[in-house]
């Protein structure tokens, strides 16, 4: 029993055949058989797959000319197999595409999937010069496009496509690239609850650059660093920030932390733009060192007095970062290897206990390391090796529960 959308069941039966055929298949051991027949089979079995996309998108053909998704209750056929079979958004609309372009205009295309001599990816790629080919030389296209898909990879026909547009109509192939980069967009929004949402589309020289980037900021500190891939990439975008608006900012931060004079340990401190409450750790970061200005308030009556902006002058300066820079070398976090220039000078002795904005007081420790600090996951050590210099260790609760 299947279901897709509304419609539910076992189907016409025209393909009981096949089901038990992949039964028996699944029984079969491929250790029993000699392995170069292994090695043959492999490619026998890939061709009778390609045959078998074939006689899906012809079904996907039908089914799109006969209105199925309307059974099913979607407004396209695209949308059916997307949301149906569960693909990859774009997915099904694909399939649709190369359904009807194999029927209406690439015979011979079609005929090369059915035998297995091609892949649903080299046809895809072929049915595409019906996009961006001049409909008159399609008929010439096909077949060369054909001899590069029975040689070569579906990559391989997508550049034959764009190098025949390209000799075929230079200007045209140029402004597809343009109106293609049209579709490009990136969405960066506050959501109710005060997080961000991220969401966009990029063409490769934006995607491929941005990569490079996040790959930069995003390793792994250290063996004990338990954030998750998606989890250093986040992370790995406030460093990007950081590093975008470095010396263009002259201290004056876009956001702003309103905390009560009464309360200096965050309790009660709030967002300034949102209103929503930061949390002791945050708090504690942006009172230690950070490019969150402070605003210190007296909550009297029904708003906020302020009394002290920014404090500066607990920030490490340009000469006493130069100090750290040679004397720590790197986030002091034991193994880890951000750079100093990746990293925030804290205070060991917190200023609120009357620890000083001194070299002696100061170490350099990466975004992530900071915030274990704060969060009472690393202790303080004397570096054996070089004297002056402190170690931040991972506490044993934390380190065992990176393995
Ligand atoms: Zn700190
Ligand atoms: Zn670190």
């Amino acid at each position: 029993m299947f279901e897709i959308g509304s419609v539910a069941g076992g189907g016409s039966g025209v393909l009981d055949g096949l089901t038990a055929a992949v039964d028996e298949l699944q029984k079969v051991d491929p250790r029993d058989a000699a392995l170069v027949d292994t090695v043959a089979d492999i490619a026998v079995l890939h061709a009778q797959i390609q045959r078998l996309q074939s006689v899906m998108l012809g079904m996907v053909r039908t089914c799109d000319a006969d209105g199925g998704h309307h059974l099913a209750g979607y407004a396209t056929t695209g949308t059916m197999l997307t949301d149906g079979l569960r693909l990859s958004p774009g997915q099904g609309q694909a399939m649709v595409h190369t359904a009807r372009a194999l029927h209406s205009t690439f015979e011979q295309t079609q005929q090369a999937l059915a035998d297995g001599q091609i892949s649903t990816a080299h046809a895809t790629a072929i049915t595409r010069a019906a996009r961006k080919l001049p409909s008159d030389v399609l008929e010439e296209a096909e077949p060369v496009l054909l001899e590069v898909a029975e040689v070569g990879s579906p990559t391989m026909v997508r550049a034959a496509v764009d190098r025949m547009a390209e000799l075929l109509e230079p200007e045209h192939f140029d402004h597809d690239i343009e109106k293609e980069r049209e579709r490009r967009y990136l969405d960066v929004s506050q959501t109710k609850d005060g997080w961000w949402a991220i969401d966009g589309h990029v063409p490769h020289e934006i995607g491929a650059r941005l990569a490079a980037a996040l790959e930069q900021f995003a390793g792994c500190t250290d063996p004990t660093d338990l954030r998750t891939a998606k989890q250093r990439r986040a992370d790995a975008i406030a460093e990007i920030a950081d590093a975008a608006t470095d010396g263009q900012t002259s201290g004056i931060s876009t956001l702003s932390i309103v905390a009560d004079a009464e309360h200096l340990d965050g309790t009660g401190a709030q967002w300034d733009d949102t209103g929503m409450p930061v949390g002791l750790t945050n708090f504690a970061m942006a009172v230690c060192q950070s490019r969150i200005q402070l605003v210190v308030a007296d909550r009297s009556g029904i708003g906020w007095k302020p009394l002290a902006v920014g404090m500066l002058t607990r920030f490490a300066t340009p000469a006493q970062r130069a100090a750290l820079r040679i004397r720590d070398g790197r986030c002091v976090c034991r193994g880890c290897t951000r750079k100093p220039s990746r990293c925030h000078a804290h205070h060991v002795i917190d200023w609120r206990d009357g620890g000083s904005t001194d070299v002696s007081n100061l170490v350099l420790l990466c975004p992530y390391h900071h915030r274990m600090v704060h969060l009472g996951r690393a202790e303080f050590a004397d570096d054996p090796r070089i004297p002056g210099r402190r170690i931040a260790i991972p506490s044993r609760r934390h380190r065992t529960t990176a393995a």
